[in-house]
């Protein structure tokens, strides 16, 4: 079989790849997108549940984040409002106790402000996007999400509160978690918990992400070969020989690298890529929670639940109502708690949190353990955010890399991989010009 030949592979059709391609292929290149599934997205798959649509991967988006709102308002589709949470029950030290919404958020701010205000983070950080000044902030990456919490102080409530809602945005547990990693949404987010809790989740799409990012390679008419998972990458001086795992090759003078962090080590690159690149994928980002999806029949209300670090889910919200049908998303940081497509273990785990609450039907995915995501959201471990911004501050001789992990604003967003997809479009186009 005879080698295909490109101006550039990139390998991954995420955000970040999409993105890259579509840029590269309009400044003229002969583009190829190469993906290891049977469809394009990545950690972005819009499912149905019971005949309703549900994400199983990346949900909301929000104006705050340019990118992703860039492509939102291009892309022609709708825009949906979860709902605020109703009262919410809040288990505090093994007992639950109720609480208007109003309260919860402004525990919230409280809490927020004292962790994260009082660090001269607002001169810090005052630029979400001063990524290289990262390296000076080490100190701040060094140490957990767990750590600080045990400087605050809290009383119990706080605790519960706070913990859990950090909990749901680590989806990992918090003593994996760099502090640094959550002062960077905060900073991305205006300084502001209202704010920040609408980045995260009450914007989505009508028609799904997976319509959003169709839509944007279909419009940019991209090659994309599915079904195609790249087992290596072989550096020549002038070439690049990139392998599928059924022995299809293409030749390439650039490559994107657009894999999850955790997914670089199970490619080969010869020559071998850096120890730091290596080490850092292998060590891989944190975030390997659940995310469980769920319906019930005819409830009066819905119920809006908070639990602490150790408990199997730290939230579940009622998140849309379509006739009597009350759909809910549910976040823990364990992935492999429960199988969230088996409705006896859902109502298992349900059942601990409200006795009136009960599954119909649910669904999930378990991103942790497929081959091509390891994980869910990118989320630095300790020294994750200035070690990622070091290793990958250079291409690996005509490998670039893209990827949510690697954004200066939005680390670990939809927005995050379409930033960085535009960046090394132009790293890339920088490089051929500068050789012509
Ligand atoms: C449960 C969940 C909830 C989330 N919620 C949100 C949210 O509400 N808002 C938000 O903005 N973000 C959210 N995210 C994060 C968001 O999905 C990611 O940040 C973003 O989609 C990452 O894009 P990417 O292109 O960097 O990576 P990916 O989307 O992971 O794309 C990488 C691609 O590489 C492919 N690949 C892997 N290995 C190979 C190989 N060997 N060969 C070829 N191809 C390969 C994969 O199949 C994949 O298509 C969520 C993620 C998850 C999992």
């Amino acid at each position: 079989m005879k080698d295909e030949i490109f101006d550039v592979v990139v390998i991954g059709a995420g955000f970040a790849g999409i993105t890259a391609a579509r840029e590269l292929k309009n400044h003229g290149y002969k583009v190829v997108v190469l993906e290891a599934r049977d469809r394009i997205g990545g950690r972005v798959w819009t499912s149905e549940l019971e005949g309703h649509k549900v994400e199983l991967g990346a949900t909301w988006i929000h104006w705050f984040q340019p990118y992703i709102w860039a492509e939102f308002m291009r892309s022609e589709l709708t825009l949906h409002e979860d709902p605020f949470l109703p009262p919410i029950t809040v288990w505090v030290e093994g007992t639950p106790q109720e609480l208007e919404f109003d309260r919860f958020r402004e525990i919230l701010q409280d809490v927020w402000g004292r962790f994260a205000g009082d660090t001269e983070l607002g001169h810090l950080m005052e630029q979400p996007y001063e990524f290289e000044r990262l390296a000076e902030r080490s100190s701040l990456d060094e140490i957990t999400i767990q750590d600080k919490i045990g400087e605050l102080g809290l009383s119990p409530l706080e605790e519960a509160v706070f913990a859990a809602e950090i909990s749901v945005q680590t989806n990992a547990p918090p003593e994996n978690v760099s502090y640094l990693s959550q002062l960077r949404w905060w900073s991305a987010s205006g300084w502001d918990v209202g704010l920040m809790v609408d980045c995260l989740a009450r914007y989505k799409t009508n028609e799904g992400n997976s319509a959003l990012i169709e839509k944007m390679a279909a419009r940019a008419k991209l090659d994309i070969r599915l079904d195609s998972p790249v087992r290596s990458v072989d550096q020549t001086d002038a070439l690049t020989v990139i392998a599928t795992r059924d022995g299809r090759r293409f030749t390439s003078k650039r490559v994107v690298c657009a894999l999850p962090m955790n997914c670089i080590k199970s490619v080969e690159f010869n020559p071998p890529l850096g120890q730091e690149k290596m080490s850092l994928s292998q060590e891989e980002h944190a975030a390997k929670g659940m995310k469980v999806l769920f319906t019930t029949e005819g409830e009066p209300e819905g119920h809006a639940i908070v639990a602490p670090p150790g408990a199997t889910l730290n939230l579940l919200n009622p998140i849309r109502e379509e006739g009597s049908t009350r759909i809910y998303v549910g976040f823990g940081t364990d992935g492999t708690a429960f199988d969230p497509k088996n409705l006896d273990e859902v109502n298992h785990v349900l059942a601990d949190l409200h006795p009136e609450l009960k599954a119909t039907a649910s669904t999930g995915h378990d991103w942790s353990n497929d081959e091509f995501s390891l994980g869910t959201w990118h989320m630095p471990r300790p020294g994750q955010n200035v070690g990622v911004e070091q290793a990958f501050a250079e291409a690996e001789g005509k490998v670039h890399f893209a990827g949510d992990y690697l954004a200066k604003g939005w680390v670990g967003f939809m927005d995050g991989a379409i930033e960085s997809g535009f960046l090394v479009a132009d790293e890339i186009h920088k490089a051929f010009e500068d050789k012509s």
